[in-house]
């Protein structure tokens, strides 16, 4: 596999081209610069989310940007620096749903090596039930189990979370999940 992180074409120290080398010591390439030697370490982006419910409804946002523009999804993104990832949670809950998030409790983990990122998703109630589109998504809408739009998800990860409450609310027990994402598969689940 090659290199699957952030990538880096300049020194932000002193602007040389940067080159990926395993600097002396190190187990994997790193961007290092051409000119002083100033090494760039990239890391995995952390995403974060919430699967908001309304009494027996789940509250999905129907994204208004690309990538899946026009598909529906749960509120998420990137965690900012600085915050925390419940914070982040929530406030990706407000930017794109208008939407007050409490009672955050992490539900599920995923983990994508290939593309350098780590998901999370937090289960929610609303403070105030109120919520509506925000820039980045088209409208938002309370679902039913039986109303999911299952061949209208934005991601797998999303329909895998959604598959995985509704059998967690049957049961009537919620377990954090972590699992591993492989590779990239087309939205095939269906409710
Ligand atoms: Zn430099």
């Amino acid at each position: 596999m090659g290199y699957v992180g952030e990538h880096v074409k300049f020194c932000s120290e002193c602007a040389a081209p940067v080159s990926l080398r395993i600097p002396v010591g190190d187990d994997r390439e790193r961007y290092i610069c051409s000119f002083c030697e100033k090494i760039f370490y990239t890391n995995p982006k952390v995403i974060v989310g919430c699967l908001p419910t309304v009494g027996e409804k789940i509250l999905l946002c129907k994204r208004a940007i690309e990538p899946r523009y026009g598909k529906w999804t749960l509120p998420a993104g990137f965690m900012e620096n600085g915050e925390t990832s419940l914070a982040g949670a929530a406030r990706e809950t407000l930017e794109e749903a208008n939407a007050k998030a409490i009672n955050l409790k992490l539900y599920r983990v995923f983990d994508v090596p290939h593309i350098s990122q780590v998901y999370l998703f937090y289960l929610c109630t609303l403070e105030d039930d109120m919520f509506g589109a925000g820039p980045e998504s088209l409208e938002t809408g309370l679902f039913r189990q039986e109303e999911i739009p299952w061949d209208n998800l934005a991601f797998p990860v999303v329909a895998q979370t959604l598959k995985e409450f509704l059998a967690d609310r049957k049961g009537g027990h919620f377990t954090v999940r972590n699992s591993v994402v492989r590779v990239q598969r087309p939205v095939v689940n269906k409710g």
